[in-house]
């Protein structure tokens, strides 16, 4: 199926997909009438066990296209101990318990026993899991051959395989681990291959690990759904600019936002734009890739919940996210990479709905936006006038032309004077503490989080559970690589800040 016939199946219903009537009742309880083009698509041919190749990025509804027939599927037969009935790889933790959500959803008919085998959690439990006898194994792939060479896993029992989100597999190097734990499957097993984009290294995978797949294709990743508003907000190039735009948006757009989602180029902007944010009074929280766990868990379920109606995001740690119904999208940096533009735009605007998006560029970003409108194939309309209308006062939003506004008053509460702000970069720069921004002001929720650290360290301490941290891709020497200690890692973090905790809340906490 290509993205120019996505209409056509609109008269199809979940009804005629053959599934089985416990989960067609699922899929109702959750409100859904209408399969998207890529379930539409996909759950005919996975029923009739065929290999599937879907080519979808997140937010077309794939997950429940491989999710929805594997429970179908699932009905006939049990689990055996230790030896799953069907395995889905995923890249990231988050992904993979995203997944698991779906099972719980579609599955609540069913009596599933799901194992999530994920890094950063205790061996323990996940064995006990695995022991009871798994129908579904969501697992990240490190994970996964850890405990295979633990010897507490077979994967001679496997039915069905998923491999999901299979490019970012690749950015991330687990294309050898993929590799390996195919080859530890049986080959009469049923693929379900999914992908956001199909590079040469991909195609090999697939040519080499599935058996005539049937090919489905939905939405070129160049492609923003039409129900996007999509807007360009000129800014002077300080960060102080920036920031005083992208408040003086927020807070123009008021109500309508619903929740939101702003996107910086890199950590150390996510970690700054924060903290900025908070001493705005504005509902913020932080999401990037060097965040522990936990702290990355938290913050996005209470983004999810409604506590938090911004999240300050990079690109590595939003992708794939299936954070529904976010009303507005803010890219306080332009995207260097045009493709992180459409994927970025496509966190608004799902399933049909009508979104907003707000790109702050300023004029040495005009390269980065050309790229954008030739990748997407239009142009992108300006807020309130382009660059060249930029006047001396947008170039200096947060400070002289704040400055005019409260006459009187000095600088806002907990805006650093624009000449501190070069120090603290240019200290930065040069140190290369580089992703270590320095903490000015500390939020209150890091200093309630830093009160309660020596009681968490010592319960870890007495767990001390050999764990990945994260996931990493791995080279040959995977069994000399050292281990890291739960507390080694989180005595090093703090809620919110992961690896740009500053230095003196480290101190001050070690036991
Ligand atoms: P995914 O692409 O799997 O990340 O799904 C994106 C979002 O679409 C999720 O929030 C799903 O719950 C939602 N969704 C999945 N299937 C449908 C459907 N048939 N109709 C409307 N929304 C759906």
């Amino acid at each position: 199926m290509s993205s120019d016939t996505q209409n056509d199946n609109e008269a199809v219903t979940f009804a005629d997909l053959g599934l089985s009537s416990k989960v067609l009742s699922a899929v109702s309880d959750a409100g859904y009438t209408t399969p998207t083009p890529i379930q539409a698509g996909a759950i005919p041919q996975a029923l009739q066990g065929k290999d599937v190749l879907g080519i979808a990025q997140t937010g077309t509804g794939k997950t429940a296209a491989f999710v929805l027939p594997m429970i179908t599927r699932l009905e006939k037969g049990r689990a055996r101990a230790r030896m799953p009935r069907t395995l889905i790889l995923e890249p990231t933790r988050e992904l993979a318990a995203q997944v698991e959500e779906n099972f719980v959803k579609y599955g609540k008919n069913h009596r599933l026993n799901i194992a999530l085998l994920i890094g950063g959690v205790s061996f323990d439990e996940q064995e006990k899991k695995l022991e009871r006898g798994a129908d579904v194994l969501i697992a990240t792939p490190g994970r996964l051959l850890d405990h295979f060479e633990r010897g507490k896993l077979l994967l001679t029992g496997v039915e069905i395989l998923v491999i999901d989100e299979a490019d970012r597999m690749l950015d991330m190097g687990f294309i050898p681990d993929i590799e390996r734990i195919c080859k530890l499957i049986p080959f009469t097993r049923q693929t379900l291959f999914f992908s956001a984009t199909m590079p040469p290294e991909i195609t090999k995978l697939t040519e080499q690990f599935l058996h005539t797949p049937v090919r489905i294709e939905v939405a070129k990743a160049a492609t923003t759904a039409s129900t996007v508003t999509q807007r360009l907000v000129k800014s002077g190039s300080k960060p102080w600019d920036k920031r005083g735009v992208l408040r003086d948006l927020i807070r123009a757009e008021g109500d309508e936002i619903k929740n939101a989602i702003i996107f910086c180029n890199r950590k150390v902007e996510v970690s700054e734009l924060f903290r900025s944010l908070v001493k705005h009074d504005f509902d913020a929280g932080a999401l990037h890739g060097d965040m522990d766990q936990r702290a990355r868990m938290a913050m996005l379920a209470g983004f999810r919940d409604g506590k938090l109606k911004l999240l300050v995001a990079s690109d590595v740690a939003a992708r794939g996210l299936d954070i529904p119904d976010v009303s507005h999208v803010f890219n306080y940096d332009v995207p260097i990479h045009s493709e992180d533009y459409v994927h970025r735009i496509g966190r608004t605007g799902r399933a049909g709905r009508s979104g907003k998006s707000f790109t702050i560029a300023t004029r040495g970003d005009t390269k980065y936006v050309d790229a954008i409108e030739k990748l997407i194939g239009k142009e992108i309309e300006w807020h309130d006038g382009d660059l060249s209308t930029l006047t001396e006062s947008d170039e200096d939003h947060g400070h002289r032309g704040r400055g005019r506004e409260r006459a009187g008053r000095g600088r806002e509460r907990g805006e650093r004077h624009p000449r501190d702000e070069h120090r603290a970069r240019k200290t930065r720069d040069v140190s290369e503490t580089a992703e270590q921004p320095s903490a000015a002001v500390v939020p209150a929720e890091a200093l309630e989080e830093r009160r309660n650290r020596k009681e968490a360290i010592k319960a870890n301490n007495a767990e001390r559970e050999p764990h990945r941290d994260n996931e990493q891709p791995r080279g040959n020497g995977r069994q000399d690589r050292p281990r890291r200690y739960r507390d080694e890692d989180e005595v090093n973090t703090v809620v919110g800040f992961g690896d740009d905790t500053p230095a003196f809340m480290k101190v001050a906490m070690k036991v």
